[in-house]
């Protein structure tokens, strides 16, 4: 009995001190074994689990070498069986080394190390089986936010992270997988896709799911194109209710280097602001990080967080910019403009109008400018001047307000001014293309009385079209078409289309504004074809209200 007491003995004094980390119980046991083996002359202990695949996919410990002795060839076996309360059934194999047989003394006490041996596992198995939920997916089988993110802290650690690239993507329409299929269905289908790109990473490389049909991905640099290759087109073939599908799922990616990143908020600010530029192709597709890109995604996000707070506090000024009459050179009206007064600095339009119309706040942006030239009026108005035609500018954003006649009537009541005073800009634009909703605006801001023009007319995709089907009250002509090339052959081009749209917008019963009228020998030619009006530097550039009131006062140039 002296064996027994000693390796059993040591074995369970081991087992009961505490133990200050996983790793340093593990180690402890692993020193345990070894001496319990050259005790009883074992080449290997192994523990088997049988148990079924579960949400978790693989069985945890299918099998774990507790001792093995690589050098020392097999001997005889001997195994004990455990069986679970969950019918998963845990092996407990002992090999002597070859050439030895177990003694009775022996083989009375294997049964006293597999206890222990079994709580032991049970305890592992258990805790892996913990961290595998904290750190799993479960939906769809891949590493979830957590485990990304250890990884990630554990390269930016070890000063290894700027070897790898991260992406962000996105599934392209998946909604529509998920109507044919269901959730359940379109989860499986994830679980495919996330397989086909965890089948195509090296072991040090990650995918995880964020949610929904979002996933992020770290890649190492010398295999970012093949990754990219990969998820340009995933074709799913999966099975429901024995009927079979086919999907060639596309993805929308922003993709970053790892450069400078300093934790994983960087990381994931850089593939999103990517992200968000890749969405804003129309084609969709990725698209990579740049600093310029962070910055103009930052800048983007100051403006439409300042907004709110910029409005309230009045920083938005109107200028004026007048319209004259080519023959006489009388003002005959004015273009209302903004301009952002921002730390100091006058911010021009161009910076800030098209984040306000990503955003949608241009809307409230242009019943501002709106109010402030009504009320404009309304003080000439009051003084008993002659009031003048003023023209604004109405984002496409609101052609899907469907009452926006009817409030663009409200402001100028309010005001007490006379509609025929506002002319209301609409701007022709590439995607600015379902004629019935421009035609169903035009038509009831011109049944209120109040005017309507198409501004940067010949810029968008289909000028024609927009006139044969829309009856506006003006043109203005882009700044694109006015003559001045130097260049003979394009300037002769530029002089003839500019004479033919004059000519056709009159024959139609259209008014004439040319834009960005810069000089003399622009003037003068313009002033030949017929057109109606010139806004542009060569008569003023946009000025403040009370330096346009001067002009005003005094009528012509
Ligand atoms: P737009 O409506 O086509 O306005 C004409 C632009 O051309 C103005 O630029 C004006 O200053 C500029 N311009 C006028 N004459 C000349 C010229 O002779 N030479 C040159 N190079 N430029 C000239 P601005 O004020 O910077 O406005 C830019 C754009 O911002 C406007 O183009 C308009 O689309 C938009 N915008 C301005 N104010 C508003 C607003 O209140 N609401 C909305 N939705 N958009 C606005
Ligand atoms: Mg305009
Ligand atoms: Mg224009």
């Amino acid at each position: 009995m002296v064996l027994k007491e000693k390796t059993i003995e040591k074995f369970y004094r081991e087992i009961y001190k505490p133990a200050f980390s996983m790793e340093e119980f593990i180690d402890r046991m692993e020193g345990c074994f070894r001496g319990i083996a050259e005790e009883l002359s074992l080449a290997k202990m192994e523990c088997v689990l049988n148990a079924e695949k579960t949400m978790l996919r693989n069985p945890v410990v299918n099998g774990v070498k507790v001792f093995y002795d690589s050098y020392k060839p097999l001997g005889e076996s001997f195994s004990m069986h455990y069986v679970n309360g969950d019918g998963s059934r845990l092996d407990i194999l002992f090999y002597a080394e070859k050439g030895h047989v177990f003694t009775e003394e022996e083989k009375s006490c294997i049964p006293l190390i597999s206890n222990p041996l079994y709580t032991i596992l049970s305890y592992i198995t258990i805790r892996n089986l913990l961290e595998r939920a904290v750190n799993m997916d479960l939906a769809v089988g891949v590493s979830n936010l957590t485990a990304f993110d250890k990884h990630v802290d554990s390269l930016i650690q070890e000063k290894r992270i700027e070897n790898y690239h991260a992406a962000y993507l996105n599934i392209h329409n998946f909604k529509y997988v998920n109507r044919v299929l269901t959730y359940h269905g379109g989860n499986e289908v994830l679980r495919i896709f996330a397989e086909e790109i965890q089948k195509s990473l090296r072991s040090d490389e990650m995918i995880a799911r964020l949610g929904g049909d979002n996933f992020v991905v770290l890649v190492r640099n010398e295999n970012v194109d093949d990754f990219c290759n990969l998820v340009r087109n995933i074709h799913i073939d999966y099975e429901q209710n024995e009927k079979r599908y086919q999907f060639e799922l596309t993805v929308t990616m922003g993709v970053s280097h790892m450069q400078t990143v300093s934790d994983m908020g960087d990381i994931m600010l850089r593939v999103s602001v990517a992200y968000q530029k890749a969405r804003e192709k129309k084609s969709g597709g990725f698209a990579f990080y740049t600093d310029e890109i962070l910055q103009s995604v930052m800048k983007e996000k100051e403006i439409i967080a300042c907004f709110e707070r910029a409005l309230a506090a009045k920083e938005f000024v109107v200028y004026y910019q007048p319209k004259i009459m080519t023959v006489g050179s009388i003002i005959n009206g004015a273009e209302a403009l903004v301009r952002w007064n921002k730390d100091g600095k006058v911010v021009s339009p161009g910076e800030f109008i098209p984040v306000l119309e990503k955003d949608g706040s241009v809307c409230k942006l242009d019943f501002y400018v709106l109010e402030t030239v009504c009320q404009f009026l309304k003080e000439l108005q009051d003084e008993g001047s002659p009031l003048i035609k003023i023209s604004v500018n109405f984002s496409k954003c609101h052609m899907e307000n469907e009452s926006l006649a009817q409030d663009i009537s409200d402001v100028i009541n309010r005001y007490g001014i006379p509609h025929q005073y506002i002319e209301i800009e609409l701007t022709e634009s590439e995607d600015f293309d379902d004629y019935a909703v421009i035609a169903r605006v035009v038509n009831s801001l011109r049944a209120e009385g109040i005017y309507t023009s198409i501004d940067d007319f010949g810029t968008g995709f289909s000028s024609l079209n927009l006139l044969r089907l829309i009856q506006v009250d003006l043109l203005k002509i882009d700044r694109a078409f006015i003559p001045m090339d130097e260049e003979f052959e394009r300037r002769f081009r530029d002089l003839v289309m500019f004479k033919n749209i004059v000519r056709m917008a009159k024959e139609l019963g259209i008014q004439i504004v040319a834009e960005g009228v810069e000089t003399k020998e622009q003037y003068d030619y313009i002033s030949t074809t017929g057109c109606d009006m010139i806004q542009g530097y060569y008569f003023d550039k946009p000025l403040p209200k009370d330096e346009f009131l001067k002009k005003l006062k005094i009528g012509k140039y």
